[in-house]
């Protein structure tokens, strides 16, 4: 019996089921298991629209075992914890299990680079249940500035600091400008257009680096005129409750939702394998762990070997790698030679909000409303289950009519992100 296992069950690891299923599935001395923390694929481009509460959580989550359908393959709900090599072994919070042939697809985490309190007083921005927080954390500001009198503090309590000008920052500030100017504002009668503030923070000298550069010119020019501040070559030091430290300048804010890029995965820095400044685990062409060729690496958790352009953290690259690590798994059990990675982006989309995108693909660029149409459909394409579809369609359709929910899901904790609880230490704050 050959024991396949997978381990995450993001795009990566749900595109290497589906191909090993495929080519695999059918034959009984091979046994393919899936191990993830969660018990569902997540949409990610979507969570921009849980945080305005445009769409609803559940919509841009498919369950696994939904996915699986009658296909054979074993889905475990588990955190790998540790990975033996030697002993071909993986140890999980609730046991372990063996493999022949392993697949990593952990993904990645946000690196916070050392900087003091970005730990404890930023929000993250990676996860369905940090969307779910940073939305409530919103509506709860707007419930207390709405009855603060003084306007100064106002402005401050709805100061939302994003950092990070990638296209995961910039996609969720334009979508939270949509969030305060047709929400927030219409519905919260003690607050004014003037009283927010959305401050985008970059330590680059610009912002979607690897979009092509007039797209990112006009990105910029399109959050500029929505009133969105951009500051490249900032570098944050410090995150404190309310403030956000720019070297020695101190900015107050509301809000700090940290959303500065990727790194490798935690539960992989003990691995005995070479890897990149990011942390990130490094595989070999064939996405081969280099020394032990029964272990491949996919997505956000790996760098490969002198291919940077198909390195890149998007969900094309890791369905790519996905593809060939299940491909080259099936070459090895037959003897055949395996393949390296063919693989570079082919365009880039980054939704702007209500109405606005800037697309490349395939060589043709294009912005503004038809870039944005052509977002919208090929992400409710894209999304898995027609279900899904539907439920994503009809959020996008109802908000013409209905106003988006405001309901706070869960009471934020009175914890130190928000600046009104517990005080902001007092100091000159820009
Ligand atoms: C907010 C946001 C928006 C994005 N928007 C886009 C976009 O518009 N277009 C685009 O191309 N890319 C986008 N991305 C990037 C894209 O989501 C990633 O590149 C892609 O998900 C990588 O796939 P992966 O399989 O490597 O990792 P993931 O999809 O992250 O999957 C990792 C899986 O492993 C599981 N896991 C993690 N740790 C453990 C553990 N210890 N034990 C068990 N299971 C574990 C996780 O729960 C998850 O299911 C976005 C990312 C974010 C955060």
């Amino acid at each position: 019996m050959t024991r396949i296992v997978v381990l995450g069950g993001g795009f990566g690891g749900m595109e290497a089921i589906r191909v090993l299923e495929r080519r695999l599935g059918d034959r009984p001395d091979v046994q393919i298991l899936l191990v993830s923390d969660k018990n569902y694929l997540l949409f990610t481009p979507l969570l921009p629209q849980v945080a305005s509460s445009l769409v609803e959580p559940r919509h841009i989550v498919q369950p696994i075992r939904d996915i699986r359908g009658r296909r054979r393959f074993r889905f475990r709900r588990d955190r790998v914890e540790r990975i033996d090599l030697d002993a071909r072994r993986v140890h999980l919070a609730e046991g372990v299990v063996d493999y022949d042939r392993l697949v990593i697809a952990l993904g990645g985490v946000t690196p916070t680079f050392g900087i003091p309190g970005v730990e404890t007083c930023a929000l993250n921005y990676k996860e369905l249940e940090d969307a779910i927080l940073l939305r409530d954390h919103l509506i709860d500001l707007a419930e207390h500035a709405d009855h603060e009198p003084d306007a100064a503090v106002r402005r401050r309590m709805l100061t939302v600091c994003v950092v990070g000008g990638g296209y995961t920052g910039v996609e969720l500030i334009a979508e939270l400008q949509d969030f305060f100017t047709s929400y927030i504002v219409t519905r919260y009668r003690g607050i004014e257009p003037g009283d927010y503030r959305l401050l985008l923070l970059e330590a680059g000298q610009e912002i979607l680096r690897g979009v092509h550069p007039t797209l990112a010119e006009r990105a910029r020019r399109r959050l500029w005129h929505e009133g969105i501040e951009i500051r490249t070559g900032a570098r944050v030091t410090r995150v404190e409750p309310g403030l956000v430290d720019v070297g020695t300048e101190h900015i107050a804010v509301g809000l700090t939702v940290w959303a500065a890029g990727v790194k490798g995965h935690p539960t992989l820095a003990g691995l005995a394998a070479e890897r990149d400044r990011l942390g990130r685990v490094v595989v070999d062409a064939r996405l081969q762990l280099p020394g032990h060729p029964e272990v491949y690496g996919v997505g956000d958790a790996v760098t490969i070997e002198g291919r940077p352009e198909a390195s890149i953290p998007i969900i094309p690259a890791a369905l790519a790698h996905a593809r060939l690590a299940a491909e080259n798994i099936v070459a090895e059990l037959a003897g055949r030679p395996l393949r390296p990675i063919e693989f570079a982006p082919r365009g880039m989309l980054v939704s702007l909000g209500e109405k606005h995108a800037v697309v490349e693909v395939m060589g043709l660029r294009f912005s503004g409303y038809p870039a944005w149409l052509f977002w919208n459909a090929l992400h409710l394409y894209k999304l898995v289950g027609f279900r899904k579809q539907v439920q994503v369609a009809l959020d996008w359709g109802l908000v013409r009519w209905f106003p988006r929910d405001s309901a706070i899901m869960r009471q934020p904790p009175r914890c130190p992100v928000c600046m009104h609880v517990p005080a902001p230490r007092q100091r000159d704050a820009a």
